[in-house]
């Protein structure tokens, strides 16, 4: 049975939060691989299709009890009521949109936003009927203008990927209230440990857990976080029907993972904002960005909604792609890839490989421009990173 840690505080609520023991009462949590689960009778069998209780599994597509613990971890410390484990990210924003949402149905969601998400948005659920919205997130008066009576559901990223626009949550999540809309916040980029979703209101975080959670590059995951009404409604319905489960190595894995996240991300983004600090009026470069350094257009609104604004930053390399890439060639410990939240310090050009197919008019609204350079800071010294960043742009 698990305990309640509730009262205890966040960073305990990673170490201790959603534990289940098995009758070996071993400390590190178990990791139940198994698909099954066995009845000692035919009539528990039956009982257990009619109604499933807590500590009670049928098939891991639908739980497990690997899964159930990091599903109670994770939601208890973002403070929602409850939560659903999903094989990936997307899984989980597909999953989300998917279940809640029929034809006919209005979306307003902002149009900064990753890739695959844009496309579940715009292609999967336009064939089905679903009429969307799409809005600059930084604009309040065209939240308002898109929100209709009727309107079902707001999509948004707390913090862009890649361009890291921050959009104003409390006012959003009043404005969608007002029109009975339900807000749904990916909030990959603003991490777990600084996200300020359920604070401003949002009825649904969905993260992937994939980045800051695991945060040492191995797993695939995500979650789904609300109300137990709709976790263990429409989305649970939808989710063990159609395959998106976590499964229960992944959910293990970010267990142990989850002890450790305060520590890793508190770390890694102190060292970001140094980097945007450092960095900050270097000659080579049009712009450096993190929303909490007082360089962000934002900054004021990033503050106020968080000390940190997750673990990335960017910068706008002087000299189009060619001196850009001259940049990304240079540097020795940053690794050049397309992932972030690692603990391995990673640089990305968006606009040749995470946005490679976006128009270029699209692009150029975005703000994904031939410098554009993503940065994950990761857990080494800040020193080295500094002084590789610093040697690469001097043969940019
Ligand atoms: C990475 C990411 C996703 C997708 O997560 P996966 O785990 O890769 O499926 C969704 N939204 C945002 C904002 C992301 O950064």
């Amino acid at each position: 049975m698990t305990k309640d840690f509730s009262k205890l505080s966040k960073r305990t609520q990673l170490v201790h939060g959603g534990t289940r023991r098995s009758q070996y009462n071993e400390v590190s949590e178990a990791v139940f691989l198994t698909q099954g689960f066995v009845y000692d009778t035919a009539e528990q069998a039956e009982a257990r299709f009619i109604k499933v209780g807590d500590d009670e599994f049928i098939y891991a597509r639908y739980g497990n009890p690997t899964v159930r613990m990091f599903e109670d971890r994770i939601s208890a410390y973002l403070g929602f009521e409850d939560g659903f484990a999903c094989a990936s990210g997307m899984a989980a924003v597909n999953g989300a949109l998917t279940s809640l949402l029929k034809a006919g149905d209005h979306v307003v969601a902002s149009r900064a936003l990753f890739g695959s998400c844009l496309y579940v948005l715009q292609d999967v659920l336009g064939r089905f009927g679903v009429d969307v919205t799409f809005v600059d997130g930084t604009d309040n008066a065209a939240w308002d203008a898109a929100l209709r009576p009727g309107t079902r559901l707001v999509f948004l990223e707390s913090i862009s990927n890649p361009t890291l626009e921050v959009i104003d949550l409390k006012y959003v999540c009043d404005a969608a209230h007002k029109v009975g809309a339900l807000v749904l916040v990916d909030d990959a980029m603003a991490t777990p440990v600084f996200s300020y979703a359920k604070a401003c209101g949002a009825d649904i975080a969905i993260v992937s857990t994939t980045k800051h959670v695991d945060g040492q590059g191995r797993m695939l995951g995500g979650i789904i976080c609300g109300p137990k009404d709709l976790i263990r409604g429409p989305i649970e319905a939808y989710m063990k029907h159609t395959g998106g489960a976590m499964n229960p190595f992944a959910a293990w894995t970010h267990l142990k993972a989850l002890e450790t996240m305060e520590l890793r991300v508190r770390a890694q983004a102190t060292a970001a904002l140094q980097v945007a600090d450092t960095l900050a009026g270097h000659p080579k470069l049009n712009a450096v960005r993190y929303p909490t350094h007082k360089a962000h257009p934002q900054y004021e609104l990033a503050c106020a909604q968080a000390p940190f604004a997750g673990t990335v930053l960017t910068i706008d390399v002087k000299g189009g792609k060619e001196a850009c890439f001259r940049f990304l060639n240079a540097l020795e410990t940053i690794l050049i890839s397309n992932n972030f939240a690692d603990a391995k310090s990673i640089a990305t050009h968006p606009a040749t490989t995470t946005h490679q197919r976006l128009p270029q008019e699209q692009k150029d609204i975005l703000g994904i421009t031939p410098g554009l350079v993503r940065l994950s800071i990761g857990l080494e010294d800040p020193a080295d990173i500094v002084a590789d960043l610093l040697h690469a742009l001097d043969k940019a």
